[in-house]
């Protein structure tokens, strides 16, 4: 069981926010000196967890400079209309094709409601507040955000969606990855190195983009992977590997297998990797909802690709 805050190191916290399950997915507060920003917001319900991260750290919440978020999925950053009404100086950083979800949230939350039913969003990720859309700043690829003078890297990641971006922090080499460098949950530690798994979520996965950016992100060695599902991570090439191949292998699957049976061929696929890293197979039920959106994100990218394929024939 983690704790609900854990200070990793270099001013960096992580917030469990209790989407899920407990270690399931997280948001950052990263402090330098008396200013902060927070990375992600989780869900709505989130919220009070993140104001509770400030206060426990001496903080105002006039002190946060900002909230980043890596895209516009739900479970990242579905708490950042309401956390901005708490926040009366931070602005909110995303990337260019994220804005138009976050003024008006309304097509994220029906496709949500699509993705999870309306029962588990209504009880898990709750709704979203529109952002005034005065308060976005929209991040280049390449560009430096300044926490004080601590400077945070944003770049450009697409492949789990269009509108994702990674935030490198130099000061401790940690690197906040969104869903762009695949999911990993620690009760599966223990075997010769952690699980990671792809995240193919729908509706804008792209295969070829996902391996682009991890090459992308690898070549950063960072020290630190802050994945929101769920870092920390110590970085080492072979996840990289460990993902690129597992990619692979979803490609032929997706070529060859028909969509219904997608859940169950990327299971067989997860089982087989974890005896590869002699990890017990008795946790696998915990990434049941994962590969469930993985076989849609999939499916979804797989018939992309023969539409384009049919519409170049004719
Ligand atoms: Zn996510």
């Amino acid at each position: 069981m983690t704790s609900r805050y854990q200070e990793i190191h270099a001013g960096v916290t992580r917030i469990d926010v209790e989407y899920v399950r407990p270690g399931f997915a997280a948001a950052w507060l990263v402090r330098e000196q008396d200013q902060a920003v927070f990375v992600e917001t989780g869900p709505l319900p989130a919220v009070p967890i993140l104001l509770e991260a400030l206060t426990r750290q001496g903080l105002s919440p006039e002190a946060v400079q900002a909230i980043l978020v890596t895209h516009v999925h739900l479970d990242h950053a579905g708490g950042a209309g309401e956390l901005l009404r708490h926040l009366p100086n931070a602005r909110l950083v995303v990337h260019p094709r994220g804005v138009e979800h976050l003024t008006d949230p309304s097509r994220l939350i029906e496709g949500a409601k699509v993705v999870y039913g309306t029962e588990r969003f209504l009880a898990t990720l709750g709704g979203a507040t529109p952002v005034d859309p005065a308060r976005i700043t929209t991040a280049k690829d390449g560009e430096l955000f300044f926490l004080q003078d601590r400077p945070l890297i944003l770049l450009d990641t697409p492949g789990h969606s269009l509108n994702h971006l990674c935030i490198f922090d130099e000061k401790s080499r940690g690197l906040f990855t969104g869903d762009a460098f695949g999911l990993s949950y620690r009760e599966f530690d223990g075997g010769i190195r952690p699980l990671i798994i792809p995240a193919t979520t729908p509706t804008q996965f792209d295969i070829t983009q996902y391996r682009a950016t991890l090459q992308r992100l690898a070549a950063l060695q960072p020290e630190w992977l802050l994945m929101t599902h769920f870092g920390p991570l110590p970085f080492q090439p072979e996840l990289t590997d460990d993902l690129d191949r597992q990619l692979q292998h979803y490609q032929q699957l997706a070529e060859k297998t028909n969509e219904k049976n997608l859940f169950h061929a990327l299971t067989t696929l997860t089982s087989a990797h974890l005896n590869t890293l002699q990890i017990p197979n008795d946790s696998l039920n915990l990434l049941e909802m994962d590969l469930n959106l993985n076989a849609q994100g999939l499916a979804i990218w797989q018939n992309r690709q023969q539409r384009k394929a049919t519409s170049s024939c004719n």
